[in-house]
């Protein structure tokens, strides 16, 4: 959206990733300019770093100031912490005054505007037209492959087959990832009366004492000062719905997606398992005339069919080829290609299909590689029964899946190029989004997006640190250090080594020195734990005249956590910069601890003691 900006950027002289940041600043500034003009630019960050700050402060009043906040959060995520907001203006502005917007002097001014002197003049107009919606999706189309021959890796062989003639083969259908809810989001009456007659027809087609069972569920609805039976309620925003075993919730989940699916709406259920989740695909199915289909994960595929043999083997049928259930149908493991290896080569294992990794054999004389080396999309994909569901969800209108097949699963690319989640598609176009078993939904949302990891731990437990050093180090190896002529990979790495350093002093004197270790307690510290109770310890709270020296002292020390090794704008504390750099490299330990301790007795005063 900002290519025009870039651009004339780059013909003004700026590299391609000056150009970008200066883009990124320019939007963060204003963004900052538009809501929060009467505070300092350094604190710009606030809106985009997803804490709800403007709205704290009374920013949002309108519409159209959160989607502003939306859409910058989503193109600025890289800068929402302070100090790479900071390192970010301070880089902007060492650029040349003739490109820039804005002048930024120090992150304590506030927002000063630039004449822009010829060079992208409309980049406002530009800024305001991303902050005024979502970005628009990005992605080229599948190729499919043509006939001919094509390679791929299977394991460690390379497989060729000879394609034939498939020109004649459909196109699959994508979805409309701008299709509205037929709702258009608005609550949703439901009579209790109308939920019956569903429930009746229901039984009329397969019977499962659908009507007996809803006539006996009693839903009370909140009303002004306690809960009230009602024959109509509405459901509007997030509600929950309560009831022990047994109350009737999973009925009336059942019954009132069969009966909004019947009407046009368009509904997500989500339940706990795959099995679940196929067996209400079926139901449904049967009830509204084939409007639903599940969301399922592509490499999961060959687990479940294998969980659902042994149910059925359980139940009595051991004999694998007698197993029937339609959940099969979603769970086909085939790949047509076998049927095109040459002799000498094996049938592929599930997850050896080709299906978007074909090679093909380059026709002209002079190219350089014999196969091309981008990637093109099997011919047989339209038909493949391994993707039933992806091609049903299409014209589905209720969607079922588990937690993580909503969440892991994308629609897949010969179908769409946009890259997006069944999760986001979900959100975008259903009425409804049913979520049974909340509560353990959530723990599986939070174990996928909030895991609790040890940052340095043991050998009996997993370390992110030593993770990252060791993925560091091998793709640093793979790519013969290539790598580090990208700036950012460049200054990641050093960061990397640097809280690898830091780390490996700390734990030094962690095991070398017991006391030590029970000072700090188990569990985690940072900086500003340690420096709280440093402070605390030397300048107690019921001590006398101590007011002013912990406020230096805090001062100090603030500044040092937010610049310790002086190289970010703003204040620096250059002896204790000096010292940390020599802690962190030294060979001649004891000299540098005699120093360290010179300077920590000055420090917190305590000469006397
Ligand atoms: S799309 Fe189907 S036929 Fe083609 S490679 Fe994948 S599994 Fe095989």
């Amino acid at each position: 959206m900002l290519a025009p900006v870039l651009d004339a950027l780059n013909e003004a002289g700026l590299r391609s990733d000056q150009a970008a940041l200066l883009c990124d600043v320019e939007l963060g500034l204003r963004l900052h300019e538009r809501l929060n003009p009467a505070e300092a630019v350094g604190a710009a960050w606030v809106l985009f770093c997803g804490i709800p700050y403007a709205r704290g402060r009374g920013l949002v009043t309108r519409d159209e100031a959160a989607i502003v906040l939306h859409s910058a959060r989503f193109s600025l995520w890289t800068l929402r912490r302070r100090t790479t907001w900071h390192d970010a203006l301070a880089t902007y502005q060492a650029l040349d005054k003739r490109v820039r917007a804005f002048d930024v002097l120090s992150p304590d001014t506030r927002i000063v505007r630039l004449p822009t002197e010829g060079i992208a003049d409309d980049r406002f107009t530009q800024y305001d037209q991303l902050l005024a919606a979502a970005p628009p999706f990005k992605g080229s189309p599948a190729t499919f492959a043509r006939q001919g021959w094509h390679q791929f890796q299977a394991g460690r062989a390379t497989i060729r087959v000879d394609l034939p003639d498939t020109a004649h083969l459909a196109r699959p259908a994508g979805h409309d990832i701008h299709l509205l809810p037929p709702g258009n989001g608005d609550p949703i009456p439901v009579n209790w009366d109308e939920l019956i007659d569903t429930a009746k027809d229901m039984d009329a087609i397969e019977p499962h004492d659908w009507a007996r069972r809803m006539r006996s569920v009693r839903l009370r609805t909140r009303g002004k000062s306690t809960f009230r039976e009602k024959r109509e309620f509405t459901v509007a925003g997030i509600q929950h719905l309560l009831g022990i075993v047994g109350a009737g919730k999973s009925t009336l989940r059942d019954v009132l997606t069969v009966h909004l699916a019947r009407q046009g709406g368009r509904i997500t259920v989500v339940v706990g398992d795959v099995a679940e989740t196929l067996e209400l695909v079926r139901l449904y199915n049967l009830y509204t005339g084939g409007k639903a289909a599940p969301i399922l994960g592509a490499s999961g595929k060959e687990r479940h069919a294998q969980r659902m043999h042994r149910r059925l083997a359980g139940r009595g049928e051991a004999n694998v080829l007698a197993h029937k259930d339609p959940g099969f149908s979603y769970l086909g493991t085939s790949c047509v290609l076998n049927t095109l290896l040459s002799d000498q080569d094996d049938v592929l294992a599930f997850n050896q299909a080709p299906c978007t990794r074909l090679h093909r054999r380059t026709v002209r004389p002079d190219a350089r590689r014999k196969w091309s080396t981008v990637p093109v999309t099997c011919p047989y994909w339209v038909g493949c029964p391994r993707y039933r569901g992806a091609h049903e969800l299409v014209q589905a209108t209720i969607w079922v899946s588990t937690p993580a097949g909503l969440v892991d699963a994308a629609i897949p690319h010969p179908q769409n190029a946009e890259k997006i989640r069944y999760l986001e598609a979900a959100c975008r176009r259903s009425d409804l989004v049913i979520i049974d078993e909340a509560d353990r939904v959530q723990m599986q949302l939070d174990r996928m997006f909030a895991p609790a990891v040890t940052l340095v731990g043991g050998s009996d437990s997993r370390s992110l640190l030593d993770d990252l050093v060791g993925h560091k180090t091998r793709e640093l190896f793979e790519g013969a250090r290539t790598q580090l002529s990208d700036h950012d990979v460049e200054v990641w790495t050093a960061a990397v080594n640097t809280i690898t350093t830091t780390t490996d002093r700390l734990y030094a004197m962690l095991v070398a020195d017991r006391d030590l270790r029970e000072w700090v307690r188990t569990g985690y510290f940072s900086a500003w734990t340690l420096q709280l109770r440093l402070i605390e310890e030397r300048y107690p709270d019921d001590a006398t005249d101590v007011e002013e020296p912990r406020r230096d002292l805090t001062d100090l020390l603030d500044e040092f956590r937010d610049n310790p090794f002086g190289d970010r704008a703003g204040k620096v504390t250059p002896e204790l910069t000096a010292l940390v750099n020599e802690v962190l490299t030294t060979g001649r330990q004891p000299a540098t601890r005699r120093k360290l301790t010179d300077f920590l007795v000055e420090l917190f005063d305590l000469s006397r003691f």
